[in-house]
């Protein structure tokens, strides 16, 4: 038996068969010989792909050159150069006719010696073309595969997926069903796979290193996403204890299902716990898990998919069947829908050359994304906010605009919204006229200046995935810099008490999406600050609901205290022990909760 550590990236447990996915970041590809006299038509597939690449380059360039002159443009020359060079390109060929191997196995092949010939360079320009190459490379076996190609389509029975790494497009392709969790090389805790695993209730392992190359396909493993560690061989009894840790975790949802309202205090009074959920997930166990309402509907998976921009009757559809799924919850609960948030890590193939306008971004998480790309193509914002002032007829809408820096952006978009509203209404379409609109604070700036943009809005959402990426400099998305993942540094824990306290100052509710609302010593934290409500990954609702469920205000207050006395002079992890401490006194059976 052999346990490799990792990030715990969503709670839970899995036992089961392994399913190696060798993405490797680079496309997996089937490799072959052709069949002798085949190699032709394996040459003619090449050429048919090198022309589509061409093509789909010279109309990225000339749409790039038309929006933002040359500069960026000059990448992709590059790249076109690389698919004009007869050297590589014979390479290829050569592979095929030589050797006769498909075309993905030749454009392989011949693409790894030309990156090995770069990286041996000194010259750092030319080191650099290796991405080029990447990219090239990747184009052709796009065009060569098309893009439905799935590797995960081979899995046919419940595994654990052991990845390199994965996207989140190809996250929500992958049946619910037959995953019983996820263990990667790379990753972090708050890349949006990690936290679309914990929205379909996926326990996952994110940052293993070598994970894909220590375990075979088919062998039994044991996953545990809540203390981040994977054990390879497990004796009998490992996988026997491993089982009874998953049927507590089933009966502590059941208490929720079958006991007081989520969120209901010890002394009465409640906070409230409310769902992140994306489009494409299933609504019923969010119910079922005691979820008050829906807290973050994260609208950008509607893009993440590849059939492109969801058009304004796709998103009506979508938006309708969220807001009717919230009155079911009950009559007073909302879905708060967060307009397209795009960048990052959330790359959308569906808008057009968005991917590529990206992948010249160096510094994407800080780039023209989310409220910036929507105030910069007014036309996907209207058609969004069409779609959802339409669907707010049917149910209670809120609007929640992403990555607010400055109040600038909330009068642009209030803009855009009141002429959306006006040819809505000349229209004669009924809409929610008093529909509440909210800013997340998740940019340090906002959380600074949250008494200005309060002023702007119904209410804020504290989204302290980014939030802590921000204010810490450290990539949600690189595992090298997870460890500056640090949700009690205090200087986090002192941008959410000022948003918190400018939002009670200005009357209005606050409420925390971010994965912080679902830690048991954090999320609670910020409830004993004043936010009303967390919202989380459906799954993590009957846990925080049994700690609400042992405390009272009183207990909140004093938790508050507890940490304020603390103070500031202290390291992250010695905020999280006063925090642990406090928690095991008042709620002696609290690691036994939190599992
Ligand atoms: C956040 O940043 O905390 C958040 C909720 O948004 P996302 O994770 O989707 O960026
Ligand atoms: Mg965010």
């Amino acid at each position: 038996m052999e346990t490799v550590r990792g990030l715990a990236a969503a709670r839970g447990f899995a036992v089961g068969p392994v399913f190696v996915f060798r993405g490797s970041g680079a496309i997996p590809i089937p490799e072959y010989v052709v069949e002798p006299g085949c190699d032709g038509d394996e040459l003619l597939r090449f050429k048919r792909a090198l022309y589509e690449a061409k093509r789909d380059l010279e109309t990225l360039i000339s749409a790039l050159y038309e929006r933002n002159g040359q500069t960026e443009s000059k990448v992709f020359e590059c790249h076109q150069m690389l698919m004009e060079d007869p050297v590589l390109i014979g390479q290829v060929e050569k592979q095929i006719l030589e050797n006769r191997v498909n075309a993905e196995s030749a454009v392989r092949r011949a693409f790894d010696s030309a990156r090995s010939v770069f990286q041996r360079m000194n010259d750092p320009y030319f080191r650099e073309r290796v991405r080029d190459l990447d990219d090239v490379e990747r184009r052709l076996l796009k065009c060569l595969l098309g893009f439905a190609v799935n590797p995960l389509q081979e899995l046919k029975t419940p595994s654990i997926i052991v990845a390199d790494d994965l996207t989140p497009g190809e996250t929500i392709q992958i049946p619910r069903e037959l995953v019983l969790g996820f263990a990667t090389n790379g990753g972090s805790v708050t890349s949006h796979v990690a936290l679309l695993a914990r929205s379909m209730g996926i326990p996952s392992v994110a940052g293993l290193g070598d994970i894909t190359s220590r375990v075979e396909p088919g062998e039994t493993i044991l996953l545990d996403g809540t203390g981040g560690e994977v054990t390879i061989a497990p004796t009998a009894t490992a996988i026997r204890d491993f089982r009874d840790l998953i049927e507590r975790q089933k009966e502590l949802s059941e208490e929720v299902v079958f006991g007081a309202p989520a969120g209901t205090l010890k002394s009465g009074g409640e906070i409230l716990l409310y769902a992140n959920l994306h489009p494409g997930a299933p609504f019923k166990e969010v119910r079922d898990l005691g979820a008050r309402g829906i807290g973050l509907y994260r609208s950008e998976y509607l893009w993440l998919n590849e059939e492109g921009e969801p058009s304004e009757e796709q998103q009506f559809e979508a938006y309708r069947a969220v807001a009717e799924f919230a009155k079911e919850v009950s009559p007073t609960a909302s879905v708060t829908i967060r307009v397209l948030d795009i960048g990052g890590d959330k790359i959308v193939k569906g808008i057009s050359q968005l991917n590529d306008t990206h992948q010249v971004e160096s510094n994407p998480f800080l780039g023209n994304r989310s409220i910036r790309y929507l105030l910069s193509h007014p036309d996907v914002f209207r058609t969004q906010l069409r779609a959802i002032l339409r669907a707010s007829a049917y149910g209670k809408i809120r609007i929640l605009y992403p990555m607010i820096s400055c109040v600038e952006e909330l009068r642009a978009a209030a803009a855009i919204l009141d002429e959306v509203r006006v040819k809505l209404t000349e229209e004669g379409v009924p809409f929610d006229p008093q529909i509440p609109i909210g800013a997340m604070i998740e940019v340090p700036a906002a959380a600074i200046a949250a008494t200005a943009i309060a002023r702007h809005v119904d209410f804020i959402s504290l989204g302290t995935n980014d939030l802590i990426q921000y204010v810490m400099a450290a990539d949600r998305v690189n595992d090298a810099v997870a460890h500056l993942y640090q949700p009690t540094h205090p200087s986090v824990i002192y941008l959410v008490r000022r948003a918190i306290e400018a939002a009670k100052a200005a009357g209005i509710p606050v409420s925390v999406c971010g994965e912080t609302a679902a830690d048991p010593i954090v999320g609670t934290l910020w409830a004993a600050m004043g936010a009303t409500v967390l919202s989380m990954s459906a799954t993590y609702i009957p846990v925080m609901s049994k700690i609400f469920s042992k405390l009272t205000r009183e207990d909140l207050d004093d938790y508050r205290r507890t940490v304020e006395a603390a103070g500031d002079n202290h390291t992250a992890a010695e905020l999280e022990a006063v925090c642990r401490d406090w928690m095991r006194a008042r709620i002696p059976d609290f690691d036994n909760i939190v599992i």
